[in-house]
């Protein structure tokens, strides 16, 4: 599922979720005493400044960094139904963030948000075609840093060690281990 990094509206436009934003803001407009039209162009013009690019987490679907204004979007599997809700959903902190209070964070007001929008707030996530796209990409990236002398057993980590092996012990068999410099 890869994708280049695009102007956000430009892939809701895509996705056919424009209009679903748009509708979800002129239903919350009058929760915070704004008037629809008007709300939902506010919500577009803030939309106009992000940008889409592509996530390579292995634990999040998406997340935004607002000092970039950024949206950032799992590139792994997932069901089509966590990719949409994910992108709802951060579309949602954006809109909150930007029209009605910073740092709301997944308060009251991001919820209603995100619910007139059609995330779930309560969206935990637990898809199972991400969990194995993850699982698997995990294993792909992790690398041997640590051997034991003894029997041979390996240490994968995802990112290098820098702790000193030789003073270490396999419990399994009582040897010492020893590190594995990369490329080797
Ligand atoms: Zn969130
Ligand atoms: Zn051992």
């Amino acid at each position: 599922m890869s994708f280049s990094p695009q102007p956000l509206l430009d892939f809701l436009e895509e996705e056919g979720l424009r209009p679903t934003v748009q509708a979800g803001l002129r239903k919350v407009a009058s929760e915070f005493n704004r008037d629809e039209v008007e709300f939902a162009a506010a919500g577009i013009a803030v939309l106009e400044g992000w940008t889409l690019r592509p996530s390579r987490a292995l634990t999040r679907y998406g997340s935004i960094v607002p000092g970039t204004k950024t949206l950032r979007l799992t590139v792994l599997d997932c069901s089509p139904e966590a990719r949409r809700d994910t992108i709802l959903h951060e579309v949602a902190h954006i809109l909150t963030g930007a029209l009605i209070a910073e740092g709301e964070n997944h308060g009251p007001r991001w919820r209603k948000v995100a619910q007139a929008l059609g995330a779930q707030p309560n969206y935990a996530g637990r898809d199972a075609r991400f969990r194995r796209a993850s699982a698997a990409q995990r294993s792909a990236r992790e690398k041997v840093v640590a051997r034991c002398k003894g029997c041979g057993f390996e240490v994968k980590r995802l990112r290098r060690s820098s702790r000193e092996w030789g003073r270490f012990q396999h419990r399994a068999c009582g040897a010492r281990f020893e590190a594995v410099e990369p490329n080797r």
